[in-house]
């Protein structure tokens, strides 16, 4: 549980570090997250990230029922499964503006601590990845 209680301080900003520091994703997980986003236009595409067990983010969970259209994709957040290692979420911006919208702020605000956003055309370049509170995170590629 101590785990679990450093975890919530560290949110809170009670500590010098934040959840979101030193994370890293796979270069893998981010050519899927591209591909994906670009085989749903000209709908968005929409997920969640989890880590393997080296704490890096590496796999893409997609929950059934989740719907998108040309201007977002809503989440069915009860199919979402009790899993510790989904850190966060994934969606693409087929405007090619990888900007978090008010509702994405506040799906992020609910949904881990970890966010990223794809823009059209979807690659290493057009990719933003944010926190809870909606600041951008940097984070190495590995
Ligand atoms: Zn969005």
């Amino acid at each position: 549980m101590a785990k679990v209680a450093d975890w919530w301080a560290a949110a809170r900003g009670e500590r010098g570090d934040s959840p979101t520091r030193g994370l890293k994703v796979k270069q893998k997980l981010l050519r899927m997250i591209f591909e994906v986003s670009h085989s749903t236009l000209p709908d968005e595409f929409g997920g969640f990230l989890k880590k393997d067990k080296r704490g890096v983010i590496a796999k893409l969970v997609v929950l059934p029922g989740t719907y998108s259209n040309e201007q977002s994709a809503t989440y069915n957040l009860w199919n979402k499964p009790i899993d510790y290692d989904v850190v966060g979420t994934v969606h693409s911006h087929p405007s090619s503006i990888p900007l978090p919208s008010d509702a994405d702020l506040h799906l992020f605000e609910r949904v881990g601590d970890f966010h990223i956003i794809s823009a059209e055309p979807f690659d290493d370049e057009h990719w933003v990845a944010y926190d809870r509170a909606g600041r951008v995170v940097e984070v190495e590629v590995v």
